[in-house]
């Protein structure tokens, strides 16, 4: 699914450079379970953002499911993730003035009328996947930290991607919420969908199946 070779992304601050990720080569099949660990600085999430076609590398190759898309324009980065990535994030990214209904069917609704039907069913369908179905209605203050994550996690299903990117996702939540959101990733894994787990806690990335260990901008192993 990912083939990523030479990969290098440099941050150019003022005068000053960051080599954020230096030449890192990596390969990702279709049904596995990734984590990806290091120290914090060490260059997870700027990895993960060229992963996830939010950013460019400066250098190097990076093909997702049979094309190049390391070198593409920024509307057509967008139409990558929406046709293929869920992304998941630490602190939920939800809008706070919507229900969990609206959050999960906002990709859905981009362009289109938000209420649309269908939309709105495979919205619930998405709830439903993630045990939420009883909480449609609530919006984001009116749930726990654990029931955000799931809404953001539904809203990363919502769109059926074949890839999950998920960037600290237990790291606000108390640690046995936190085991209960990665049990819910295990169980997304099992039923097909491929997952890229990013975290600087070697507990986290122990529930996945193999882990790449980033320091200093470099993939170790
Ligand atoms: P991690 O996720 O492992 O904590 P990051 O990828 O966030 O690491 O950061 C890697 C390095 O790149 C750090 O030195 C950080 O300060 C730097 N960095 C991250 N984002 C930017 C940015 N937008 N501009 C400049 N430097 C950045
Ligand atoms: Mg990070």
């Amino acid at each position: 699914m990912i083939t990523a070779r030479g990969l290098s992304k440099t941050y150019r601050l003022g005068g000053a450079e960051v080599q954020a990720v230096r030449s890192v080569s990596l390969s990702i099949a279709r049904g596995e379970h990734v984590a990806l660990t290091g120290a914090s600085g060490s260059g997870k999430s700027t990895l993960m953002h060229v992963l996830g076609c939010l950013d460019t590398p400066t250098r190097g190759e990076y093909w997702l499911n049979g094309a190049e898309v390391g070198r593409l324009s920024r509307d057509a980065r967008a139409g990558v993730r929406n046709a293929h990535i869920g992304f998941v994030f630490q602190n939920f990214n939800l809008l706070p003035r919507l229900s969990a209904l609206e959050n999960v069917q906002l990709p859905l609704g981009y362009g289109r009328r938000l209420g649309g039907k269908a939309a709105r069913a495979a919205a619930i369908a998405a709830l439903e996947r993630v045990g939420l179905a009883d909480r449609m209605r609530h919006r984001p203050a009116e749930l726990s930290g654990g029931q955000r994550q799931r809404v953001a996690i539904a809203r990363a299903l919502v769109t059926q991607p074949s890839l999950l990117l998920a960037d600290e996702p237990t790291g606000s939540l108390d640690s046995a919420t936190g085991r209960d959101i990665l049990a819910l990733l295990t169980e997304l894994n099992a039923a097909g969908l491929t997952i890229l787990l990013v975290t600087h806690d070697a507990a986290v990335a122990a529930t996945a199946h193999r882990v790449l260990l980033m320091a200093d901008g470099r993939l170790l192993e």
